[in-house]
């Protein structure tokens, strides 16, 4: 149940920031007072992992927002979960749905990328989420079960898995699902993952939901026994993403 599932919160900086407005916010995230019954993960630009991972305490766990399905090689950009493993990064955030709609990503790929950084022994935040087009046609199950599907012919052990649920018309737009929109699509999620992995998964994995969650909204939303904690974008870069951590206090 929920109280057993610890809240999770991760922060999303995308391409965003600099070495400058980095150390702001690092500065601001290790000064504050967080829960600490939350788990706090942030997602960074690759090319400032090390930094953000030497600013931070070890109680905040620090992402990568991509790696590649193999641990060295000739793949010009990319980069491995061996390397994030070797700066002292413990995450990487896997199918965002930029990811997937810009770098035409595959539910596939995805697959195999967070099958690989498992098995390197990352945690991944596995994102799944319909367009506004989906939704309207009445398809956002569909899609969530064929993305949650994807993931799950590839991992076998969801231990070390955080679901994000993030529906792409909520991301960035500032049109935050309702807690009841939510909760709908993660109690789904739960009940699919009872039916298709185990009972024991379906109850212990945390969903996160993602889109447009902000300091005013984060505290209804937590509310809900199936949201178990936020994938934050743009207010991850603010000073309100610590009322976002503190949703459940
Ligand atoms: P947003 O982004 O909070 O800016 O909507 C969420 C995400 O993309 O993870």
């Amino acid at each position: 149940n929920m109280a057993s599932r610890q809240f999770c919160v991760g922060g999303n900086w995308k391409m965003n920031g600099d070495q400058k407005s980095i150390a702001e916010i690092c500065k601001v995230l290790s000064g504050a007072a967080l829960d600490p019954s939350t788990q706090v993960v942030i997602g960074c630009p690759a090319i400032y992992l090390m930094q953000v991972r030497n600013l931070l305490p070890c109680s905040i766990g620090v992402a990568g927002q991509n790696s590649y399905k193999v641990s060295k090689g000739a793949f010009t950009g990319e980069i491995s979960p061996a390397m994030l493993k070797d700066v002292g990064v413990e995450w990487v955030i896997l199918g965002h749905s930029e990811r997937r709609a810009i770098f035409n990503e595959s539910d596939e790929l995805i697959a195999e990328k967070a099958e690989h950084a498992l098995a390197e022994g990352l945690k991944v935040i596995a994102c799944i989420g319909e367009s506004l087009q989906e939704r309207e046609a009445g398809k956002t199950n569909d899609v969530v079960e064929r993305q949650m599907a994807a993931y799950a012919n590839k991992i076998k052990d969801w231990t070390n898995v955080v679901v994000a649920y993030e529906p792409v018309w909520a991301i960035g737009t500032g049109k935050t699902a309702t807690p009841d929109q939510a909760q709908e699509v993660h109690a789904h999620l739960r009940k699919w993952l009872a039916e298709k992995i185990s009972p024991q998964v379906s109850a212990s994995l945390r969903i996160q939901y993602g889109g447009s969650v902000t300091g005013a909204n984060a505290k209804e939303l937590a509310k809900k026994p199936d949201i178990d904690g936020f994938l934050v974008g743009g207010a991850s870069l603010k000073p309100e993403f610590v009322d976002i951590i503190n949703a459940r206090q």
